[in-house]
């Protein structure tokens, strides 16, 4: 069994943008230093596993391509070993759109992933409760939509600045 980190995108390995989506390469700004932070995870032995809602694509604001040509700039900076996204839109109701534990659920059993051994880190009470369906660990991170850990629910392991910050928390 191998232990993971499980990474939301938009606000925690690129900047957030309110009620917009990155639909292009060049809309995916990467926050700073996110690429050697996750590299720290990997040489630690952790799998570094994205978990992402991309509803963008359902809603015909982006085509499938425009989703892949942005995940491969991504993954170009950032060493992933594993991708998932929900395409689905909020109100299909699928199993795997965050809240639900479905992504984590379906890369534990892709990839032989101790989930009790295992950490999320997100920006959204919406991460925070799919990590807690899912008995993983949380970290929150203040790079994105929470400014602020004060009430945000449900509560977190523990809440950081940023992902090299989270990353810290992890190897520690
Ligand atoms: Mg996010
Ligand atoms: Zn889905």
């Amino acid at each position: 069994m191998k232990r993971a980190v499980f990474l939301d995108r938009d606000g925690v390995l690129n900047v957030y943008l309110p009620g917009d989506y990155a639909k292009t390469p060049d809309e995916l700004v990467l926050l700073p230093g996110v690429g050697v932070s996750v590299q720290k995870l990997r040489d630690a032995g952790f799998l570094t596993v994205l978990i992402s809602n991309q509803q963008g694509v359902a809603k015909g604001l982006m085509t499938p391509s425009d989703l892949d040509a942005v995940t491969a700039k991504l993954r170009a900076e950032v060493a992933l070993d594993a991708v998932y996204y929900c395409p689905h839109l909020k109100s299909e109701d699928c199993t795997c759109r965050k809240p639900k534990p479905g992504m984590l659920l379906q890369a534990a059993q892709e990839h032989g992933i101790d989930l009790t051994q295992s950490v999320f880190i997100g920006d959204t009470p919406t991460d925070a409760q799919a990590a807690l369906a899912a008995g993983v660990a949380f970290v929150l991170v203040l790079s994105g939509q929470s400014k602020t850990a004060e009430g945000f629910l449900p509560a977190p392991t523990v809440a950081v600045e940023n992902l090299d910050a989270a990353v810290e928390w992890v190897l520690s």
